[in-house]
């Protein structure tokens, strides 16, 4: 069976550091809030190039905390609204509700399937404080026009990074693209912990302070406390593990970049549509190598059946969930198609050239015909 994602095999790649960094901790006793967490804070910010690196305790956490700090600054209240695409996965839209701020969905680009910046300037009304843009996949989202929007209109611009950790935008990480990024290091991720991790990379020093100070109980001294905050760290076994492996990153993402040229290469079938491929290769990390197909189920079900395991991101949109059940009559016809159709191959550091040549050529055999 080829794995839609050998975690273990991954991870082995870099066994006697690991082991090493978490025996470290084990042996020095000091478990949160330590030496490994800001050694790797600071690694995180020079390799991002963002000023502050927060580690907090998972993705969602970062992106809600970033709300919340700027609500506790006064830059947003609740009810103000924040754009964000119609087709991410729900954590990014959990983010803006969970602080009692409305999520206005926008449509994506069906070639990128990233948020349509053309569609942006319609859905601003005179509540609306940000954008959440989301690097979907793993492929960068910006442009001057989204900049220039944002100043007219003067809202936050705050990055879903979870997916896309060492993709560029002409020259510039994303998580140093807008005022504020989320990361998240859940172990799948292509900058994965072995358990739960995030973090949040800003520029403004106020910001970071507030969301350290948040995270922590909203107490930045001890016992001291400035607001209604949350417990929410990176652990420092997490940190000394993610440290070893931030090493790695660009060259695990040049591996998934050789995948898919080869994927969107050699496959070649009328009933696959292969995803678009940006012009400077570094704005994609292939998070997710996803490919579109109207017999989606049938091709996972061929794919399954000769030993190759996909996965659906995502198979019901965010606006069809009963978590938002007031959305389920809203029309997002192209964010419907993308959940209808999509279909998520294997792509990892550890995928054997062999592995991949099987998978391609399994594509290119596929018709109605395969699956009885
Ligand atoms: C994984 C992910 C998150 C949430 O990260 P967790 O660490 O699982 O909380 C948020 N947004 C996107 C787009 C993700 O893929």
């Amino acid at each position: 069976m080829i794995k839609f994602l050998d975690l273990q095999t991954v991870n082995m790649q870099y066994k006697a550091e690991i082991e090493e960094a978490i025996l470290r901790v084990f042996r020095n006793g000091w478990y949160l809030l330590g030496e490994e967490v800001k050694t790797f804070e600071e690694n995180l910010s020079n390799y991002i190039g963002a000023p502050h690196a927060v580690g907090v305790a998972n993705g969602l956490d970062a992106l809600r905390l970033i709300f919340r700090a700027y609500i506790e600054l006064g830059i947003m209240k609740p009810g103000d609204e924040v754009i964000v695409p119609s087709n991410t996965y729900i954590a990014s839209i959990l983010a803006i509700s969970d602080n009692d701020l409305i999520p206005v969905l926008c449509e994506p680009n069906i070639e990128t399937y990233n948020i349509d910046i053309d569609h942006i300037e319609k859905l601003i009304t005179p509540k609306t404080k940000a954008i959440l843009i989301v690097h979907l996949y793993g492929r960068a989202v910006f442009s001057e026009d989204l900049i220039d929007l944002a100043d007219k209109f003067q809202l936050k611009i705050v990055e879903d990074n979870a997916q896309a950790i060492g993709a560029e935008w002409k020259g510039r990480k994303t998580g140093n693209l807008g005022d504020a990024a989320g990361f998240s290091f859940y172990p799948g991720k292509n900058l994965g912990a072995l358990g739960d991790g995030g973090a949040v990379t800003c520029r403004d020093n106020l910001l970071a302070n507030t969301i350290r100070t948040l995270a922590n109980y909203g107490s930045n001294q001890k016992y001291v406390n400035i607001y209604k905050g949350l417990n929410s760290r990176l652990d420092e076994i997490q940190a000394a593990v993610l440290d070893v492996k931030l090493k790695y990153l660009d060259g695990d993402n040049n591996v998934r970049r050789a995948i898919a040229k080869r994927y969107v290469k050699e496959i070649s079938n009328d009933r696959i549509i292969l995803p678009n491929v940006p012009e400077d290769c570094k704005e994609h990390v292939w998070h997710l190598f996803v490919i579109r197909c109207q017999s989606r189920d049938l091709l996972q079900k061929f794919l399954l059946e000769n030993e190759v395991q996909t996965l659906i991101h995502y198979p019901i949109p965010p606006h069809k969930q009963n978590a938002y059940k007031d959305w389920n009559n809203y029309d997002f016809p192209l964010s419907e198609l993308i959940h209808g159709e999509v279909l998520s191959l294997p792509i990892s550091s550890i995928l054997e050239d062999s592995e991949v040549s099987k998978i391609i050529s399994l594509l290119n055999s596929y018709n109605l015909s395969s699956v009885f």
